[in-house]
């Protein structure tokens, strides 16, 4: 690591922890203040860039919208290309998409499906991994694409949500920066 980063407990730090939001009982943690601060975003995206350097990430993919900050500037970073994985009806061509379960109801997730190459090593970048539906169904939408999907790296876990074991129960490693506890 170098030393001209930030380490991730002083990344921490910079987290805003907003309680019932967007509704009672969940504690929000606000990436804003973190990417707001010049050091805190350069290190944040440094550090996940060396985990997808060191995943032998060939193109890196982003969920809509905050994977999108993270995740463009992490495929900067290692002079790779970026794959958007959108809400429904944003892609101007024939997309595919996937359907998944939320606590209530369902979304949906879309790809141009000429986005990567059979093969292709892409790596998963978002600000926070909670249950992990959002990052198990961009891995299912991307291997459907045809992509290999071994890594996913977030900024923040919430481990007792579970979402790093069900990634991992799908043969997907999980990086992340830091992790809060007791949500
Ligand atoms: P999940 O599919 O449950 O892993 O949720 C992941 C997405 O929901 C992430 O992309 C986050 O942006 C958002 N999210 C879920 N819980 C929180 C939370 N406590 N604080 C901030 N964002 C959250």
């Amino acid at each position: 690591m170098s030393a001209d980063h930030m380490k991730p407990k002083a990344l921490k730090a910079l987290i805003r922890t907003v309680p019932d939001f967007p509704e009672f009982g969940i504690q929000f943690r606000d990436i804003t203040t973190l990417i707001g601060h010049p050091e805190g975003l350069m290190s944040s995206v440094y550090h996940l860039a060396e985990l997808a350097r060191a995943g032998g990430a060939q193109k890196i993919a982003g969920m809509e919208a905050r994977g999108f900050i993270f995740g463009a500037a992490v495929a900067v970073a290692l002079g790779i290309g970026f794959v958007p994985v959108r809400k429904p009806g944003k892609l101007p061509i024939k997309t595919i998409g996937i359907d998944y379960a939320l606590e209530y109801g369902t979304d949906r997730l879309e790809m141009d499906p000429d986005a990567v190459s059979t093969g292709e090593k892409v790596v998963i970048v978002d600000d926070l991994i909670a249950t992990g539906g959002t990052a198990l169904a961009t891995t299912e939408l991307l291997r459907k694409a045809g992509a290999i999907v071994e890594h996913a790296l977030f900024v923040i876990d919430l481990p007792d949500l579970g979402g790093a074991a069900k990634l991992r129960d799908a043969d997907v490693m999980v990086g992340t920066l830091m992790d809060f506890e007791g949500d």
